[in-house]
C-alpha cells in the first residue's frame, strides 16, 4: 500500500499513464495527472479512481513547457508538503521515414518525450532530495533499444530517456532516490489503435507472446519499481515487452 505518499504521472489521462495512475491510486497513494488537452479524458480517470475509492486530480500541463512544468509542480508539491512518485508517461509520435521526416516532426517528439522528462524530474527532485526519498519512473520503449524504422524521432527520444534514467540515477542515489525506466512493446492504448490493422499484425509477428502487452501490466511493474522492495534497484531498464526486443 502507498497510503501517504504522493505521486505524478504525466500523460495520466489516457492509455499506461492512465492504468499508472489508477494502480498507484488503488494502493491509496495521493495521485496528480498531468494531461496535454484531452479534459474528457482526464475527467474520466479522476471518475474511475474516484468510484474505486481512490484519490486522483487532474492538472492541464504541457510538459515540454519549462513555465508551466515547473508552475504545477510547485503549486502540487506545496500542497501536498513533498512528492514521492513522479511517473514521465507522456508521450506522442509523429512516425514517418527519416528522409522524409519534417524538422518540426522530430521536434515535437523530442520536446514531448525526452525534453518533458528532463523537466519534470528537475521540477520534482528538489524535494525529493530534500526529504531523501523518491522514485524516478521513466516510459521508454523498446524502440529506444532496438531502433524502429519509421520512427527515428520517437526511437532518439526513447534511447535519450534511457541515458537521461542513468544519468538522474547516479546523480541521485545517495539521496535515497530511485530512477528506472521501463521499456514497454506493443500495448493496447491510442497510440497503437492509430495503427493500421496490416501494420498491427506485422509487429505482432515479431512479438514471441503474440499479443499486445496490457496497460494493467505495465502499471503492475510501474508499481512495483515505487514499492519498497524495489529500493535497490536503480538505473535499471526494464522490458516488458513480450520477448520482442530480447
Ligand atoms: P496515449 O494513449 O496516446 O496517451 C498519451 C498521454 O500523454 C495522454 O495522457 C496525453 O494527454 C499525454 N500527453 C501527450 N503530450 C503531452 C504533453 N505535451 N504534455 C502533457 N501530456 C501529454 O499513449 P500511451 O500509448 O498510453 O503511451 C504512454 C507512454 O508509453 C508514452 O510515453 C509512449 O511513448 C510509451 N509507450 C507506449 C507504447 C504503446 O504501445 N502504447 C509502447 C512503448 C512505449 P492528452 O490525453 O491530453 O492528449
Amino acid at each position: 500500500m502507498f497510503t501517504g505518499k504522493t505521486a505524478i504521472v504525466t500523460g495520466g489521462s489516457r492509455g499506461i499513464g492512465r492504468a499508472i495512475a489508477l494502480a498507484l491510486a488503488a494502493q491509496h497513494a495521493r495521485v496528480a495527472i498531468l494531461y496535454a488537452g484531452n479534459q474528457a479524458a482526464a475527467e474520466e480517470t479522476v471518475s474511475l479512481a474516484c468510484e474505486a475509492g481512490g484519490e486522483i486530480i487532474a492538472r492541464r500541463c504541457d510538459v515540454s513547457d519549462s513555465a508551466q512544468v515547473k508552475q504545477v509542480c510547485d503549486e502540487l508539491i506545496a500542497g501536498w508538503g513533498g512528492v514521492d512518485f513522479l511517473i514521465n508517461c507522456a508521450g506522442i509520435t509523429r512516425d514517418g521515414l527519416m528522409l522524409r521526416m519534417k524538422d518540426e516532426d522530430f521536434d515535437a517528439v523530442l520536446s514531448t518525450n525526452l525534453r518533458g522528462a528532463f523537466l519534470m524530474t528537475r521540477a520534482c527532485s528538489a524535494s525529493m532530495v530534500k526529504r531523501r526519498f523518491g522514485r524516478i519512473v521513466n516510459i521508454s520503449s523498446v524502440s529506444g533499444l532496438m531502433g524502429n524504422a519509421g520512427q527515428a524521432n520517437y526511437s532518439a527520444a526513447k534511447a535519450g530517456m534511457i541515458g537521461l534514467t542513468k544519468s538522474v540515477a547516479r546523480e541521485l542515489a545517495a539521496r535515497g532516490i530511485t530512477c528506472n525506466a521501463i521499456a514497454p512493446g506493443f500495448v493496447e492504448t491510442d497510440m497503437t489503435a492509430a495503427l493500421s490493422d496490416k501494420a498491427i499484425e506485422a509487429a505482432l509477428s515479431s512479438v514471441p507472446m503474440k499479443r499486445m502487452g496490457k496497460p494493467e501490466e505495465i502499471a503492475a511493474l510501474a508499481c512495483f519499481l515505487c514499492s519498497d522492495p524495489a529500493g535497490y534497484m536503480t538505473g535499471e531498464v526494464i522490458r516488458m515487452d513480450g520477448g520482442l526486443a530480447m
